[in-house]
């Protein structure tokens, strides 16, 4: 029985579609419009309960409006339970307002809303976050919040993961409770000040006892404290929307993981989902299924 559990954002993307992005004061019309689940915690949770954990449970906050009783609902139908999916009057839903432009490029407003409120646990938090294999942790919702279910997660021996996004400096007493940090090149870079993504996990190590440096295209470095780092190539195949990527990455790694596969096979699996959800487009609307993994990673 795998059970994941996850601390973190919930957020509805806002998303217009345009020729060109407007300037200060310009008005232009775009081509189209897209409302999509997502928030980097409600991501995780997704593609863990697509590849196949027993259980996956949100905790996280929404505000009492539409936009927070579809992200809901879009949870509870992937099979994450939202029994600790807060809804709190004080604050609107989270989103993200996307401008995506006719070459990809894109601008992008986050408005925390409800995610602003997760600022410690709540009654059933420290229960919950005990009963799981794992607990995955993500930056978009206030760091004190994280670190209260890292500690908590500490106290009854869970394993956890941290995706340190949106890049910042971290206190070390957050990195002091976290088992595996899995920061893209750029997050590492961040958090050493060392653009060399080898240097930079070896780095990280004197903070945390095992490191995931995703690398886009040019896959996975793992490194750890006892052993020799391993490098593990992304599959190659034709990109059409990268979003999501890493949360795809790092909710399948804990599904492998937590099942008590070896670490160089769950870089393997999660970098065959992560390369399907690459090949189609949205974050959670492109995560595959266990099944789908299975066929790739063989
Ligand atoms: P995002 O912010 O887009 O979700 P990220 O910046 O957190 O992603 P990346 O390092 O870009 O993380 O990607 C995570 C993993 O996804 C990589 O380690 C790799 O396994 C896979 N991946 C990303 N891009 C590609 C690609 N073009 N082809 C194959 N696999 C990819």
């Amino acid at each position: 029985m795998t059970h994941i559990a996850v601390l973190g954002s919930t957020n509805m993307d806002l998303v217009a579609y345009v020729a060109k992005a407007p300037q200060r004061g310009e008005t232009v019309t775009g081509h189209e419009f897209r409302t999509l689940p997502g928030g980097k915690g409600a991501n995780q949770a997704v593609a863990a309960a697509r590849a196949g954990a027993d259980a996956v449970s949100m905790i996280g906050a929404v505000g009492a409006d539409a936009f927070g009783t579809q992200l809901r609902t879009a949870l509870d139908h992937s099979g994450v339970d939202t029994d600790l999916l807060r809804t709190v009057d004080t604050a609107a839903t989270g989103t993200a307002h996307i401008v995506v432009d006719d070459e990809g490029g894109n601008a992008i407003v986050v408005i925390p809303g409800a995610n602003a409120t997760l600022t410690g646990l709540a009654p059933g938090d420290e229960g919950l976050i005990a009963s799981a294999d794992t607990l995955l942790l993500q930056l978009e919702i206030p760091v004190e919040g994280v670190l209260a279910a890292a500690e908590a997660a500490r106290r009854h021996g869970v394993r956890t993961i941290l995706t340190p996004a949106p890049a910042q400096p971290l206190p070390p007493e957050l990195l002091a409770a976290i088992d595996l940090l899995v920061p893209n090149e750029h997050e590492a870079a961040t958090l050493t000040g060392l653009t060399d993504p080898h240097a930079a996990a070896r780095s990280l190590l004197s903070q945390v006892p095992e490191v995931v440096v995703t690398l886009g295209s040019r896959g996975s470095l793992y490194a750890a404290r006892d052993a020799e780092p391993v490098l593990v190539a992304a599959p190659h195949v034709t990109a059409v929307d990268t979003t999501g990527a890493g949360d795809t990455f790092v909710g399948t790694l804990a599904v492998a993981l937590a099942e008590g596969g070896s670490v160089p096979d769950a870089l393997t699996w999660a970098s065959s989902a992560a390369a399907l959800s690459v090949q189609r487009p949205g974050a959670s609307a492109s995560m595959p299924f266990r099944s789908e993994i299975d066929t790739q990673a063989n």
